[in-house]
């Protein structure tokens, strides 16, 4: 087997891949959120239990959970039935003391699910759930995901994906924010940057209240970068998709990629 640092001299890269959502149509509108990473790490479970093909379910082992609004954790208890088996291993799902309470209260409550959490103590485990501290970097194998918090509705934590070659920032469900834009541009490697833009900028009343971006906040979050990279535009409301991609396009950033469902990167 080929030692992972002889691989990465090797030049290999960070693949992600922006997971599609819409039930009938792999191309259609995004309704739910998740990001994969190198196969075995998800940036949030909007729909990772609604992959059709078990095996690429049963290969993420952990999950970064960025908050506990729907469309973030809607497949996560599909998911860990999905991959449940008897034994000792099961995915690891990590998040802050909020989507810990949030999860408990809300969604593992013996009334919308059975406890997973408490089962998990008593049996083999359906997760192992690990908390995170904002700016705590966690490592899994040679990866290493740093969650720095956002400003959202309720608390909320953006991250930076790096491996020795790569860093990439997911930056979602957030307003107008800093802590992560000064994280990412502090990556001298920071190759891109998923960013939200969900309403249009005539619905700018609603995105303040619910604590959006549209695409004129879309572009004034982006500057603070610092310098140009592949910015890909994400969690846009299917709604409202045609004229928030109209208005994208419209500010004239040469590195703006619209996400499509399923797309895969490579950096
Ligand atoms: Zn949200
Ligand atoms: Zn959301």
């Amino acid at each position: 087997m080929t030692p992972e640092w002889a691989d990465k001299m090797g030049g290999s890269v960070m693949k992600i891949k922006l997971l599609g959502s819409s039930v009938d149509n792999p191309n259609g509108p995004q309704f739910t959120a998740s990001y994969v990473i190198e196969e075995h790490l998800a940036i949030d479970a909007g729909c990772i239990g609604f992959v059709s093909c078990l095996d690429k379910q049963r290969k993420i082992e952990h999950v970064f959970l960025s908050h506990a609004h729907l469309d973030h954790v809607a497949s996560l208890p599909i998911f860990l039935d999905n991959v449940f088996q008897l034994g000792e291993a099961c995915p690891t799902v990590y998040g802050s003391d909020a989507v810990r309470e949030s999860l408990l209260r809300d969604i593992f409550n013996d009334r919308v699910w059975p406890d997973l959490i408490r089962l998990s103590y008593e049996e083999s485990p359906f997760l192992r759930f690990v908390g995170l501290q904002p700016q705590q970097s966690v490592t899994i194998g040679s990866l290493s995901v740093t969650p720095v918090l956002l400003n959202h509705v309720l608390p909320t934590f953006g991250f930076v994906v790096e491996d020795d070659q790569s860093a990439v920032a997911f930056i979602s469900d957030t307003s107008s924010t800093d802590a992560i834009w000064q994280v990412a541009a502090s990556k001298p490697h920071l190759k891109a940057v998923f960013l939200e833009a969900a309403f249009p900028n005539g619905m700018r009343w609603l995105a303040d209240k619910a604590r959006h971006l549209t695409p004129e906040l879309f572009a004034q979050e982006y500057a603070k970068l610092g310098r140009e990279l592949p910015v890909i535009a994400v969690h846009i409301k299917p709604a409202f998709q045609d004229q928030v991609i109209r208005e994208l396009e419209s500010l004239g950033l040469p590195e703006l990629i619209i996400g499509k469902p399923n797309e895969e990167f490579e950096w």
